[in-house]
């Protein structure tokens, strides 16, 4: 990626903005120095010219002095001019010290100061000196020579001295002119840096919040549309600092977030599909194909638990079971399943490494398994193992699966309460037996399968005798023991296939499928003798009297096409039987038949 600020580190993209303005500031700060120094240094140069100008003034007058005390002395011979003479020398010779030491760091300056020096002793050695020698020892001979010779001696002096003088002023007023110079041009300068200044603040701000304000704006922007269930939404550039960690994590979130939305989506669609199943079958199949859209599962086997036999039977499987398991795939000993025996899951993640489950039934040799209980209502109700490769299991993947078996459990149970009261609708609590509703409805069907079959069904109608005058002497409680009791000698006597059904107070009918007449016949027998034997306690010291039946045989097709018919014809034979005397079996015979 080619070098970008926004690349950088917010930690180095701030140190880099504020780069300008910090490189503004200290120019500024170097400028004000510079300038101060230039002040200073024009100052001192100012007050040494001037002060160079007061001292070569105050040479110019030690000297004219020197002149004319020497002169005076010359014409007059006072020996005071001559004291004078000797401390305007004095004074001059310090005036010129003070002038060279100001002059020191100007090689020009110290030249015209030597000159005037050289100048003012030559005037004192070679002129004043040895004039004043003579005059003292009274042998001067040309006053007028000497005079003259002074006068230009000291014209040169004043001369030099004067040049010297107008130098050192003229430097002075330079030096005035350039530090005015140099301060207008500094504080041109100082404007220019506070404008510069000002406009690296304006970028540096503008800078900042396209690099910094600029992301994170789009950031919120990102994760309210997420809020709002886009999880698609328009993230920063990707960048290599912190934005760009950030908005990767973000996208990372937001795909995570999508992902779980459409597992829990599809686990509502799931949820929704098995509750709507209306068989147990119907829900294996969702469950298998579900589990295996979700899971990618090498094997999925549905076990229901029948704990009234003690196992687990393999009631759906992804892939078919082995030959040998076909025909009894059933996992023996309830407890043998783990996920069972333990009511929670039960997992192994490389069946070569790990201990397994004891009911090894079907275990796969390779990869992992998991099995989890299928629990409704607090109960277990069967079990489902999914088999896949190594390690397939996260903790994420097992909580998704648990809700999976968490809806299948409850619609399984759901559907077999559902079951269990539409069992209860059919049967006659007072019994047991089936009520007459159910009768019928099976009977049509018992019908219908012995049209294709083209074999009879046999009906038998039974109806206790004198049953009004036990509820009358004994009493109503009496009365409903002796038809338990009825109830339970009927079913026991006779085979599973057939059905026997309450069809009123006291009347009962039983269905024989496949079952003729004469066969009919020999069933109600034995059922009119069992019950003849059969002995009600009671509840009194005294024992009850004999209860006996009366049954009336029907057959379909022979006694009639319809259900309504053959019932009537049995309810004839019936009454066949009362009429004849009761405790007996009668076949229905058409009236005609019996006319004849
Ligand atoms: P028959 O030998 O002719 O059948 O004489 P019966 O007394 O049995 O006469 P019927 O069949 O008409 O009597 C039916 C009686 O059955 C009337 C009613 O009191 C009694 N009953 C019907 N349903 C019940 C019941 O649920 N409990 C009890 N205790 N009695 C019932
Ligand atoms: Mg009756
Ligand atoms: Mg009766």
């Amino acid at each position: 990626m080619a070098f970008s600020l926004r690349n950088l580190k917010i930690h180095d993209q701030l140190l880099v903005l504020t780069l300008p303005p910090l490189f503004v500031l200290l120019s500024s700060v170097g400028l004000f120095f510079y300038a101060y120094w230039l002040a200073t240094r024009s100052s001192r140069t100012i007050v040494q010219t001037e002060e160079s100008v007061a001292h070569g003034e105050a040479l110019l007058r030690n000297v004219t002095e020197m002149d004319s005390a020497a002169r005076g002395y010359l014409l007059l011979k006072r020996p005071s001019l001559l004291r004078a003479y000797d401390t305007a020398a004095q004074s001059a010779s310090r005036e010129l010290a003070i002038l060279m030491g100001l002059a020191q760091n100007d090689r020009q300056e110290v030249r015209q100061v030597a000159a005037v020096q050289s100048a003012v002793s030559q005037l004192e050695v070679d002129w004043a000196n040895p004039a004043l020698t003579e005059a003292r020892q009274g042998q001067i001979q040309d006053l007028n020579g000497i005079l003259r010779d002074g006068d230009a001696r000291l014209a040169a002096l004043r001369a030099q001295l004067l040049r010297l003088l107008a130098e050192n002023r003229a430097a002075g007023t330079r030096a005035v002119i350039s530090t005015d110079r140099v301060m207008s041009r500094a504080l041109l300068l100082g404007v220019g840096m506070a404008i510069l200044f000002g406009a690296a603040l304006i970028l540096l701000t503008r800078l900042v919040t396209r690099t910094i304000s600029l992301p994170v704006r789009q950031l919120i922007e990102a994760s309210e549309r997420v809020g709002r269930g886009d999880f698609q939404p328009p993230l920063p550039p990707p960048v290599e600092n912190e934005f760009g960690v950030l908005s990767k994590s973000f996208s990372h979130m937001t795909s995570a977030l999508q992902r779980e939305r459409e597992e829990l989506s599809a686990l509502k669609r799931f949820t929704e599909a098995v509750t709507q199943c209306t068989s147990e079958n119907e829900v294996y199949d969702h469950v298998l194909h579900s589990l295996q859209q979700r899971f990618q599962p090498r094997q999925v086997m549905i076990f229901k638990l029948k704990p009234e036999e003690d196992f687990l039977e393999a009631v759906a499987t992804l892939t078919p079971l082995p030959a040998e398991l076909r025909n009894w795939p059933v996992m023996e000993g309830r407890y043998s399943c783990k996920a069972v025996r333990m009511g929670r899951p039960f997992r192994v993640n490389d069946v070569t490494q790990e201990p397994l489950c004891p009911g090894r039934f079907a275990l796969p040799t390779e990869g992992s398994y998991y099995c989890g209980p299928l629990i409704a209502g607090g109960i277990i109700i069967g079990a489902i193992r999914l088999e896949g490769a190594k390690g397939m299991w996260t903790p994420e993947r097992e909580s998704l699966l648990e809700s999976y078996l968490s809806a299948a459990a409850t619609a399984l149970s759901n559907l077999r309460l559902l079951q269990t009261m539409r069992e209860q609708a059919n049967i006659d609590p007072l019994t047991g037996l089936y009520n007459r509703r159910f009768l019928e409805e099976y009977a049509r069907k018992l019908m219908a399968m012995a049209r294709r079959k083209e074999s009879p069904l046999g009906f038998i109608m039974m109806d206790l005798d004198h049953f009004k005058s036990f509820n009358d002497i004994y009493g109503h409680e009496i009365g409903d023991r002796i038809l338990r009791q009825f109830a339970k000698t009927v079913t026991q006597t006779m085979r599973e296939t057939n059905l026997t059904a309450r069809f009123g107070g006291e009347e009962f009918v039983v269905l024989l499928p496949d079952t003729g007449a004469k066969a009919c016949q020999v069933v109600a027998e034995r059922i009119r003798k069992a019950v003849a034997h059969m002995t009600v306690p009671s509840g009194t010291e005294k024992p009850l009297p004999q209860i006996t039946v009366s049954l009336g045989i029907a057959v379909y097709p022979d006694h009639g096409a319809e259900l309504e018919e053959v019932l009537q014809a049995s309810d004839k034979a019936l009454y066949e039987s009362k009429r004849a005397g009761r405790n007996r079996t009668t076949i229905y015979v058409e009236e005609a038949e019996a006319a004849g």
